[in-house]
């Protein structure tokens, strides 16, 4: 930590305090801190917003103000690169103290105990809890990112796609904006895997999962729905401009050319079912929007199914979903 530089918000509403805690800083060995100061919570939640702060000096006694409402406050604004906050407590306050840590400070420090050594052991170790955190809460990022993707395919699995759909469901409804879903299955991939190897196969999926990907603009999410099956759901599209899209991957699935083990070079085509939702004119929704993906659902899939039956590599749309029926 001593090379780094680190900034330092002391929130103080005593200028004398303010000024020992620059002479303390100043003095301590080894740190190489710049301290910006604040009187009041709100111009703490000020500097706050402006500047990257590392470690925060927060006065529990702010005069009028409360410490730890200020804390809590800048907790909640920082979100995911919240400083370590120091709170600075009076002797014997030992209650405020634990509120704090519990409310998300790192550490505490009784003010008549602040001398240059103390508060520079006291920097170190909040920096100290702060890399903790830091790396703590990456680990959770990472799981829920593994929790949430297909590890072959890098695309979202069945149940985050299935999550993200009703989320967009419950917004194209409220809204009344179009959303279509777009069903898509390789065919004959079972003679694929037997003929050039599972690990080919696997191949074939994560290029087609690219593909996907290549083919739809920012908004649209493909997902794995598991195996060979994969489904996008495109925002603000209606089933015509879905099966516009539908037929770009099918076409360029089509095109995409594999090579087996042995050099050998193949094609793999899908079939693709499309559905949509209606736009009503009613703006109160008659049916859940788990009922709605579902139909949503079984109206593509039954889509695919025709693509399938009518001799696959080919594109078929199902009926727009309405989710008033009686209108
Ligand atoms: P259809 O055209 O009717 O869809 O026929 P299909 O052979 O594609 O369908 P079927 O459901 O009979 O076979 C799907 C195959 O997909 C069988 C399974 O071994 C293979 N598969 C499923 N998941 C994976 C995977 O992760 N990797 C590989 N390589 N193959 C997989
Ligand atoms: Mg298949
Ligand atoms: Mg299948």
């Amino acid at each position: 930590m001593n090379d780094k530089e680190l900034t330092v918000l002391a929130v103080d509403d005593n200028p004398d305090d303010l000024h020992l805690y620059q002479r303390y800083l100043e003095e301590a060995e080894g740190l190489n801190a710049n301290l910006i100061c604040a009187d009041s919570a709100e111009s703490a939640l000020k500097v706050m917003e402006d500047n990257e702060i590392d470690v925060v000096l927060l006065d529990y006694q702010l005069g009028a103000e409360d410490g730890l409402s200020l804390l809590k406050q800048l907790m909640e604004n920082a979100k995911g690169r919240s400083p370590a906050v120091i709170m600075v407590t009076g002797r014997g306050d030992e209650k405020i103290a634990v509120q704090a840590l519990k409310s998300g400070a790192v550490d505490y420090i009784p003010k008549s105990d602040i001398t240059a050594d103390s508060l520079r052991l006291a920097i170190g170790r909040a920096l100290e809890s702060l890399d903790e955190r830091k790396e703590a809460e990456q680990e959770k990022q990472q799981l829920e990112q593994l929790a949430r993707f297909d590890a072959l395919t890098n695309i979202p699995n069945r149940r985050s796609f299935m999550e993200d759909l009703l989320q967009e469901i419950d917004r194209a409804s409220r809204y009344q904006r179009p959303l279509s879903l777009v069903m898509a299955d390789l065919d004959n991939f079972k003679a694929i895997n037997d003929k050039y190897g599972h690990i080919t196969g696997d191949e074939v999926l994560s290029r087609f999962a690219m593909i996907l990907k290549h083919t739809l603009r920012d908004i649209d999410v493909a997902g794995r729905l598991g195996g060979e099956e994969f489904c996008v759901f495109l925002p603000e599209t209606d089933l015509d401009g879905a099966a516009i899209i539908a037929e770009r991957i099918r076409d360029r699935a089509a095109d995409e050319v594999y090579s087996g083990q042995e050099g050998e070079k193949f094609n793999v085509t899908c079939s693709i079912g499309v559905a949509a939702l209606s736009r009503s004119d009613s703006d109160t929704k008659s049916i859940s929007d788990e009922e709605l993906r579902s139909l949503l659902y079984q109206e593509a899939d039954r889509a695919l199914y025709h693509a399938k039956a009518e001799g696959r590599n080919c594109v078929r749309a199902g009926i727009h979903v309405n989710a008033n029926p009686q209108d």
